[in-house]
Order: C-alpha cells, then structure tokens, then sequence
C-alpha cells in the first residue's frame, strides 16, 4: 500500500502552524466521520489514516521524527520512536537505534516491499560489528517544467560524516581500542526481565566489543562529525508529487564499521499557474473570443515543451475540452505520454464600441427568433412551467 503524505492528507502546508493542522484536522474528521457515513468503508479508512496523520503531527516530537523519516518512524506496532538517548542503556544518539526498535520485527520479512522495507530490510548490526548510518530523508521541492522534464538539481544538507581527524575510528591518533569493559568484548550483554532474561546489542560500544582507549578530540570518539554536504540529484521525467528517489549510501555515515545509510529524496511539484496535473494528463482552460467560438479558427496553446495549436471549429460551446496528444506528463515508467486537456471558456465581451454595438444589433434583428439547438430544447422543457 502507497505511503501517503501526512501532511497531504489533512490538506495542510508543511509549515502549517499547530492551530491550522487543529482546523484541518477538524474539517476532515466531520468529513469522514463513520457516523456521518455509515457502511462506507473507504470513509472510515480516511477517518483512520486521517486521525492517525493528526495523532503524529500534533506532537511536535512526532512531527520532527516524521519530517526527518517519514512514516515509516510510525508504521508497525511500537507506535512513535522513543526520543534519542530515551533507550535503556545510556547515551545512544544515533537514531538508527530508534529504528531497530521499532522495526526490530519487521526487518527483512519480505512482506509488502514498499519502499521503506526496503529502507530497514538490512537493518541490524553493521557488518563488522559496528551501527550502520542512518537513512535521511530530504524534501525537494520542483516545478512542473522541472518534473515534466527531468532535472539535475544540486542539494544541500547537513549530515553526520566520517570524522577526518580519526579517519571514522573514533580514537584519537596514536591511541589503541580495548576491550569494552561493559560487555568484556561480547559486544552482548544478557538483562534479566522478570523471569526471562535477554540478551542485548552491548549499549557501550554498540557490539564492537572493542572501545577507544582515548577519544577523538575532534568528535568526542563518536567517529562522526556534522558537516554540511552537496549532492547532485538527477530527477527523472514524470515524477509527481510523493515520488522517492533513493540514493544509496548518501546518508548519514555508519560508526565502527558499518554501512552508510542511504538518502531518500521526497519530492513535491509546485503548483502550476496555468496547467493542473491530473494522473499524466495536463488540463488547462484557455478563453477565446465568442466571435473564435462561433466561426471557428486556430489558436496557439502554451504547452509545457513550448507553443502547440487547435484548430477550434465553427459553433464550439463554451466547456468544451479538446485533446493534445502527448503535450502532458512522460511516464515515469516509460509507458506513452499524457495528453494535454484544453477547455475553452468562451468570453463575452464587456465593453462593447458604437460600430461593434451597431453591428451585433444588427446580427440580433436578422437572427430574429431563430433558436440555436440547445435553448430550443430548454425553452420546450421549460415551457411547463409557464
Ligand atoms: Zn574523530
Ligand atoms: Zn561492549
């Protein structure tokens, strides 16, 4: 099942204030409500989905852990990650181990597949013993020129990095790792629960089973600075808002020998001033002049890849919607393009000169009471009221 946006869903600004998310909140939930819409499935799934996107957002903890992860920081049981540090042992600051305990379970159950499997699927331990990187999210924003045509954007963000003075390590230069004292090198450590007893990922040195004798001074042997870092992203064509691109390995780096973790891009297409998206379709409404709408003609239509033409035929009523072919959206799974949709707007004009006057009032006698189709077929319905 898709991932949908929270903020999206209570048809909120990402920088919406507490007091708009309450008002947003409110209006859906009459909307959805089951008591409002009895035996309507889809309704009460809204009034879920809708309710749950408040629960998060109206947390300002929850709200800062789901801009940074997304939902996938609330699927599954656990409900909403504990705080960095909240964890029993003692001082973890990496966020990954938010992660493993909330999708400790779900880890490689090659279930649904969505995207954010994917992202926890390789949990766990890094491969040498030490934590992998976390996985960043960063929102992107995008015109629709930019998503119709695909984009190389340079991106900006902060991110922990390997720590140059100890090359990652976390020990200071000249100094030795030894064997943890906590777990005396297990990278385990055994906790008693009432009457089971577990074992844990040692929470002194993250199941290295090793620990610096002395700590980098540059990182205080966390092995990681925060720095700021580019990135150049290349944006397909036909991305649409929600769209994640992942790019492997450009999150944050892993401590002690494990794997970085990957940067996921999630994007949103501005709104257009003149085009709505609508699937890989483009509509637009474009007005033109009764006199156009009536003796027919070409007119030139903007187009995201530049001018197209239509050829308007004679007696064309005010809505009617024709079809460019190819002028929407490329597909972003290489299927055939979308069409653009034009609806005229036929316009009547406001202000009229003496001679146009004379003319039109000429056109009116001569037409007399000859009807066109349509107001012939309303005045006989309406005739029963009269
Ligand atoms: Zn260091
Ligand atoms: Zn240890």
């Amino acid at each position: 099942m898709a991932k949908e946006d929270y903020y999206e869903l209570l048809g909120v600004e990402k920088s919406a204030t507490a007091e708009e998310m309450k008002k947003a909140y409110r209006k859906k939930a009459v909307q959805f409500h089951p008591d409002k819409n009895p035996g309507n499935k889809e309704a009460e799934e809204m009034f879920k989905k809708v309710s749950h996107a408040y629960e998060v957002l109206s947390d300002a903890d929850k709200r800062a852990a789901y801009d940074r992860y997304g939902s996938a920081a609330f699927d599954g049981s656990a409900g909403a990650p504990r705080g960095p540090g909240g964890g029993g042992g003692g001082g973890f600051h990496d966020p990954f181990d938010i992660f493993r305990e909330v999708f400790g379970q779900q880890g490689g159950g090659g279930g649904g597949g969505g995207i954010f499997e994917e992202m926890f699927g390789g949990g766990g331990g890094g491969r040498d013993g030490g934590r992998d990187g976390a996985d960043l999210r960063y929102d992107l924003e995008i015109t629709l020129e930019e998503a119709a045509r695909g984009i190389e954007k340079e991106i900006s963000f902060r991110k922990n990095m390997a720590c140059e003075r100890c090359d990652g390590s976390g020990a200071e230069p000249g100094s030795r790792r030894v064997t943890c004292p906590t777990c005396r090198g297990a990278g385990q450590i055994r906790r008693s629960g009432g009457i089971i007893t577990f074992t844990q990922t040692c929470p002194t040195c993250a199941g290295a089973g090793t620990k610096v004798e002395k700590p980098c001074t540059a990182c205080r042997g966390d092995g990681r600075v925060a720095k700021s870092t580019k990135l150049n992203v290349r944006i397909p064509a036909g991305v649409d808002t929600g769209s994640r691109l992942r790019s492997t390995g450009n999150g944050e780096a892993g401590m002690a020998g494990g794997s970085a973790g990957d940067l996921y891009i999630v994007l949103s297409v501005k709104e257009h001033e003149l085009f709505e998206r609508q699937g890989e379709d483009l509509f637009c409404e474009i007005p033109i002049k009764f006199t156009l709408a009536t003796l027919g003609g070409p007119i030139e239509v903007p187009t995201l890849f530049g001018k197209g033409s239509l050829k308007i035929p004679a007696g064309t009523q005010s809505g009617t919607t024709f079809r460019l072919r190819e002028k929407g959206m490329p597909s972003l799974r290489g299927g055939k393009q979308g069409d653009q949709l034009v609806r005229v707007q036929v316009e009547v004009p406001q202000t009229l000169s003496g001679e146009q006057r004379k003319i039109l009032e000429e056109f009116a006698r001569v037409s007399g009471d000859a009807a066109e189709p349509t107001s012939k077929s309303f005045f006989e319905k309406a005739k029963k009221f009269f």
